[in-house]
């Protein structure tokens, strides 16, 4: 089977491919993979090789935006892995450096304005 082909677009709303879809789901809690966002979400291939008789790693649970950054790297000639990596790792990155930011920003505030900010 062809990445592309009709037989893929047949395949990817085929019942196997929903009912994984939903395993993976429940089994990642819901949520996207990525940012952990909860709408929007969508099964995500993270190899073809065995397309057709996916197992449940083969998949992620990304939402609408993180599986757009992730086809766009691919589109400018990343291997899907490759692109699927790279977006869960800058993407976990910036989430982790907000949050420290976040607590800079409160302790600073604090400091300057006393307890109640
Ligand atoms: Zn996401």
């Amino acid at each position: 089977m062809k990445y592309g082909s009709p037989e893929h677009h047949a395949h990817i709303r085929s019942a196997r491919w929903r009912w994984l879809v939903e395993e993976r789901k429940s089994k990642v809690g819901h949520k996207c993979e990525v940012c952990g966002f909860r709408k929007y979400l969508q099964g995500h291939h993270v190899t073809y090789e065995r397309l057709g008789c996916e197992r449940i790693g083969d998949i992620r649970i990304v939402c609408r935006a993180c599986h757009w950054r992730i086809t766009q790297l691919h589109r400018s000639g990343w291997p899907i892995p490759k692109a699927t990596r790279y977006v869960i790792r800058t993407t976990k990155r910036r989430i982790k450096w907000k949050r420290r930011w976040q607590r800079i920003k409160r302790r600073q505030l604090r400091t300057l304005f006393g307890s109640n900010p």
